[in-house]
């Protein structure tokens, strides 16, 4: 927990699920629907997609936005992110990706005061995105079938990276 940790919010969905806080509790459903976790943040699929593939990278610590991010979260966020995109183009190739954060309840944010990233695959002619956050939404694929098909991709690319790393280590030696 860094210094700037946001109040504690019992009915915030992404603390609880949140692996960095006391509040984590035991729920396979919920435990389904994660597909990595680093050491201050992790990525979801929403249980409520507007797309095949609708995920969302979420820092652990309830922080409102990017503004109270430490180096560390800012960091990590954009990791996931970039392995988001890549895991959904491997996975679905889709012909777009939209990726944004919603701050505060006119931009449409579900969750208030707990940031996270969409990350919403495209393809020509699906449902435009703002008519599908009003509710219209596409017959979206099991989600434990996204996972499945997802979290396998996560894992080999945090490894891949993990090899560079060391290569890296390596080398300086
Ligand atoms: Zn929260």
């Amino acid at each position: 927990m860094t210094a700037a940790s946001g109040p504690a919010n019992d009915d915030c969905i992404f603390c609880a699920a949140s692996s960095g806080s006391v509040r984590l509790r035991p729920d396979p459903a919920r435990d389904e629907l994660v597909l990595a976790r680093g050491r201050v943040s992790y990525v979801i699929l929403n249980l409520y997609p507007y797309n095949n593939g609708h995920l969302m990278v979420v820092p652990n610590r309830h922080a409102p936005n990017l503004a109270t991010l430490s180096a560390d979260e800012q960091l990590e966020l954009m990791r996931f992110t970039r392995h988001a995109e890549m895991a959904l183009t491997e996975a679905y190739a889709p012909h777009g990706i939209n990726i944004g954060i919603n701050l505060g309840k006119p931009a449409g944010a579900g969750v208030l005061d707990h940031l996270h990233v969409h990350l919403v695959p495209r393809w020509n002619g699906d449902t435009n995105f703002m008519t599908t956050l009003g509710n219209t939404r596409v017959l979206p694929e099991d989600l434990a079938h996204s996972a499945a098909k997802l979290r396998p991709i996560f894992e080999r690319l945090a490894n891949q990276e993990k090899t560079a790393e060391d290569a890296k280590i390596a080398e300086k030696i």
